[in-house]
């Protein structure tokens, strides 16, 4: 450097801001990188804007960002063609502003970092370079022609500043990576970044390992020049108007983006003007089951400049499983959890997102019933989910529920409700597993009742909540109220004899019997338990599992209905008693059948009950 050095030391109030700076948030360091390659398309954008309010003309100059690798000089160049900067704006902006602003970061956070993981996606700027450099040059020219300036810096924080050699306009930021983070000199490394944080960045960025390596992997030596590539997408798809986007093209920048090959089921272009201002693109993954992690992921980007992933307090925790981008330039970027938590605009942008996806939901149950109703089965558990916690969210999408039905078919609880007037009023009918319950399902297909089908795991909860949030309108799993349903003209007549048999078979002095004549004669016998006792059995079981209680047994409450327009009950009434009593248990045991599982020693009984019947023949 000549004479006109300038020697400086950050030391005033800063004396500890480097050593704070090194040991930064250990597992967020990569960020230095995205800090510095982000000033440098600024710088870049800058300009461009200087050209196009006339101020500067840089004819047709292409603007670019080169990120460079020496792993012998242990070297890593960020470089690019920007506004540059003159001594003084070295002087103000590097060593002053970007100085304190670290300063004040640090200041805010110091004592936040152990919990507070958010923090650590924000950068510190330009100051975080020296999380892994021993030391950083700066080598820039102003494009107002200035002459060129040599800074370097130590990580002691000492930094000298004189003319440089630098002769185009635009900065070079060379960090030399200290022995400890000597990882960043990795060429792997490098790119495992550069595609994290700034694959979206709006200058083209290209990537060089000049590093002369000895294991063969050296880019420069042992290949043919390939033409280079930058290695960013600088107008993601996000930035374009959803009109003018194919379904393709959203597919593709899914791959891209989320490395899964299997297509989203639908997605949602976001684009909010004035006073939100931030837009997106959230895609519906496809799961395959119900098991399956449904962790989604939503990357949330900073003006192209990505941030972090799945940031709950921009997008509700029900919605977390899509898929997508968020580009927020409203956000601050050196933000903490809790400021994003108390933070209105962040709240609206949360709740415009709700509405969006509420508002595709009911679009396509309108307008595209049949994709809806071919993708209901992968989404119903998530927007199911979502309305159990959010009753805003279920108001906005409720007339977009749909119910399977078990011959395949869909409907709105609403046209279910319509169509079933005339039937039952207010009651869906459900079943919880069709294979198990088919003989209930068969009496219900009779009598042209329509079934719904809630097989999840989490469907009790769900239907408890629909009951909380409509009271009008019940769920009936068809075992619970076959009498309610089925109920025929003809005539009840209540048998003592015939319920003093059953309790003596059934072991149980007080079975609730009722007898009632149902439409269907088919069927001379059935279990039923009620709704509420049901459920809470099965909450119990739950409980059970997660060792919190034990299990009662199961049908603990059940009624035993005797179907008296059922020809077999006739028939039982003339039998002479050994017989009845042998048919009887038979036909109990088959109503036990159809609600569970027999136990090994019912089972028995049911086989050998059944080979003594079949010997009559
Ligand atoms: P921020 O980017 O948030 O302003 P930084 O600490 O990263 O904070 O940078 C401080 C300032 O230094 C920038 O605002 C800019 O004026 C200047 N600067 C940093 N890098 C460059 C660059 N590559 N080209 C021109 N100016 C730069």
């Amino acid at each position: 450097m000549n004479e006109t050095v300038k020697k400086g030391g950050i030391s005033v109030q800063t004396e500890h801001i480097f050593p704070v700076i090194k040991k930064w948030l250990y597992s967020e360091k990569d960020i230095f990188l995205r800090e510095i390659v982000s000033n440098a398309c600024d710088a870049i954008t800058k300009l461009r804007r200087l050209s196009s309010l006339g101020q500067y003309d840089g004819g047709d100059e292409t603007y670019r960002v080169d990120v460079t690798l020496d792993k012998t000089a242990k070297t890593l160049t960020v470089s690019d063609n920007g506004i540059g900067m003159t001594a003084e704006e070295v002087d103000k902006y590097i060593c002053q502003i970007a100085l304190s602003g670290a300063l004040d970061f640090i200041e805010k956070y110091e004592g936040d970092n152990q919990n507070n993981g958010i923090i650590g996606h924000f950068g510190l700027g330009f100051y975080s370079a020296f999380m892994v450099s021993d030391s950083v040059e700066v080598l820039t020219r102003s494009y107002t022609g200035a002459p060129a300036v040599h800074w370097t810096c130590s990580e002691s924080g000492s930094y000298e500043s004189g003319e440089g050699s630098r002769e185009a306009h635009g900065t070079t930021v060379v960090m030399h990576i200290s022995d400890e983070e000597a990882e960043y000199l990795d060429a792997g490394k490098i790119e495992g970044i550069l595609d994290k944080y700034c694959a979206f960045m709006p200058v083209e960025i290209y990537f060089e390992n000049e590093s002369d390596d000895t294991d063969g992997k050296s880019k420069k030596k042992d290949k043919k020049k390939e033409e280079p590539k930058p290695i960013n997408d600088t107008t993601p798809l996000w930035l374009k108007n959803p009109s003018d986007c194919t379904a393709e093209e959203y597919k593709d920048f899914y791959r891209k983006v989320f490395h899964d090959f299997r297509e989203p089921l639908f997605w949602i272009h976001i684009n909010a003007d004035y006073p939100l201002n931030f837009r997106g693109i959230l895609y519906f993954p496809k799961i395959s089951n119900e098991y399956e992690s449904i962790e989604g992921q939503v990357k949330l980007y900073y003006n192209q400049v990505f941030v972090a992933d799945n940031i709950k307090e921009v997008i509700p925790e029900y919605l977390l499983m899509l898929k997508g981008v968020l580009d927020c330039p409203e956000l601050p970027l050196n933000v903490s959890r809790s400021y994003l938590q108390n933070n209105t605009y962040v709240s609206k942008v949360s709740a415009h997102i709700v509405k969006k996806v509420a508002d595709k939901l009911n679009s396509l149950c309108g307008t595209e019933r049949e994709t809806y109703e071919n993708v209901w089965s992968d989404i119903r558990t998530f927007v199911e989910y979502a309305c159990m916690r959010d009753r805003k969210f279920y108001d906005r999408v409720k007339d977009s529920l749909l119910l399977k039905l078990t011959d395949g078919k869909f409907l709105t609880t609403k046209d279910y409700l319509e169509a079933a007037k005339e039937k039952h009023e207010n009651t869906v009918y459900y079943t919880s597993d069709p294979a198990a319950q088919a003989q209930y399902i068969a009496l219900f297909d009779a009598q042209g009742v329509q079934v719904a089908v809630f097989d999840h795991s989490l469907d009790s909860q769900y239907l408890s909540t629909l009951e909380s949030y409509e009271t009008t309108v019940k769920y009936l799993r068809i075992d619970a109220d076959v009498a309610g349903a089925l109920k025929g003209d003809g005539e009840t007549t209540e048998n003592a004899d015939l319920t003093a048999l059953f309790r003596k078979i059934a072991g149980d002095e007080k079975l609730k019997v009722e007898y009632v004549a149902l439409k269907d004669g088919s069927v001379p016998l059935l279990l039923t338990v009620s709704e509420q006792s049901r459920r809470m059995e099965e909450m119990m079981k739950l409980y059970a599992m997660s060792g919190m209680g034990s299990m009662p047994p199961f049908p603990s409450e059940a009624t035993l209905t005797v179907n008296t327009a059922s020809p077999l009950i006739a028939k039982l009434g003339g039998m002479d008693d050994s017989r009845r009593e042998q048919i009887a248990k038979q036909l109990y045991r088959l109503a036990l059948l159809s609600q569970r599982k027999l136990t090994a020693e019912e089972l028995k009984e049911f086989l050998s009950g059944s080979y003594e019947i079949l010997n009559l023949i």
